[in-house]
């Protein structure tokens, strides 16, 4: 049970969320198309215990790598790497920063790079994705694209690499696949609480406020066997804390990464065909552009074998669905048994 003052509190956060005005109301629209792959995602759910590495990689051997995997898909990415490691800024610091942690790696808004490494084979990973997102230096960290699609570039890469080093190097195959099979793990617990925020705006927008007899009666179109019953059993109360908490709704961010792990996975096996990286360049091209219209942006995307439409949101056609919904079927019953 959750006690009343935290209803009246999750009531008046979601009525100023939701209101006409507020700037969020575009987001809730790309949350329905998002929830299609939610579903999906949650049919098949890739729920299991992370796993940990056994292998120490030493932080100048993941460089090495992925200096040699840009280089191979794009010498000038290659050298581009190579100058924003030696890039300093005012006080002769690295633009690029390492540091042994077990943080998040993260670019900030002056495009200054953070890589926290651990001395893993997930070191190549993050310095990849991290490097992908510099390259699209994030100007125009507000614009819808960037919200929507930053994450496409960087994930589609991880896939790519994750077949470079299984052909290109020497480590076990198990270790090598690890970074992808925590990810879809991950992927699995943003879906579940994206899925709980969608069920709570649900419930708030039918009734405008949310109560105990309102979420029962949410609760009650759900077969209790069902792994929506019991997500939203488990996971209502610390999902509401969570927004009250941060006083933001999740899914705004979390939306351009259940977008990108599907995506990914589609782009990553149409280029496996084509042997075509063109599409990913110029998107992130295009993601780290300022000085052209959103318009243009938007025109470029869309001629892109996206496998989805973009025009004030984003939409996924119920045929594209099937297809996004066959390459992750056969991408989680690769890593099923490691
Ligand atoms: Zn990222």
């Amino acid at each position: 049970m959750i006690n009343k003052d935290k209803y009246e509190a999750i009531t008046n956060f979601l009525k100023i969320c939701l209101s006409d005005k507020c700037i969020l109301k575009k987001e809730i629209n790309n949350l329905n198309t998002v929830m299609k792959l939610v579903e999906m995602t949650l049919k098949k759910p890739f729920a299991y215990q992370k796993l940990k590495y056994q292998t120490k990689v030493d932080l100048n051997t993941s460089i090495d790598i992925i200096y040699n995997f840009f280089t191979e898909i794009n010498p000038n990415y290659g050298n581009q790497f190579l100058n924003i490691l030696r890039e300093t800024i005012e006080d002769n610091k690295y633009f690029v920063e390492f540091e042994k942690s077990d943080k998040n790696s993260y670019v900030d808004g002056k495009g200054k790079v953070y890589i926290y490494y651990n001395e893993t084979l997930d070191d190549t990973y993050s310095i990849m994705h991290e490097i992908i997102h510099k390259f699209s230096t994030q100007k125009n960290q507000t614009s819808s694209i960037k919200k929507l699609l930053g994450e496409i570039p960087t994930i589609t890469f991880e896939y790519l690499l994750e077949d470079y080093l299984l052909k290109k190097t020497s480590f076990k195959k198990d270790e090598i696949l690890i970074n992808k099979y925590n990810s879809l793990i991950a992927n699995t617990d943003k879906c579940l609480e994206v899925f709980t925020e969608y069920n709570l705006i649900k419930m708030y927008q039918k009734n405008e406020k949310i109560n105990d007899e309102i979420i029962n009666k949410h609760l009650s179109i759900f077969d209790k066997k069902d792994l929506e019953y019991q997500t939203l059993n488990e996971l209502l109360e610390p999902v509401i804390d969570k927004i009250l908490d941060k006083k933001y709704l999740s899914f705004i961010i979390l939306n351009r990464y259940i977008i990108a792990y599907i995506t990914g996975i589609y782009l990553k096996n149409k280029i496996k065909i084509d042997k075509n990286l063109e599409e990913l360049f110029t998107l992130i091209n295009i993601l780290g552009k300022n000085d052209i219209t959103k318009e243009e942006d938007i025109k470029i995307i869309n001629n892109l074998n996206l496998p989805f439409t973009y025009e004030d949101n984003i939409k996924i056609t119920d045929e594209n669905i099937k297809i996004l919904k066959k390459g992750y079927l056969r991408e989680i019953s690769n890593y099923k048994n490691l």
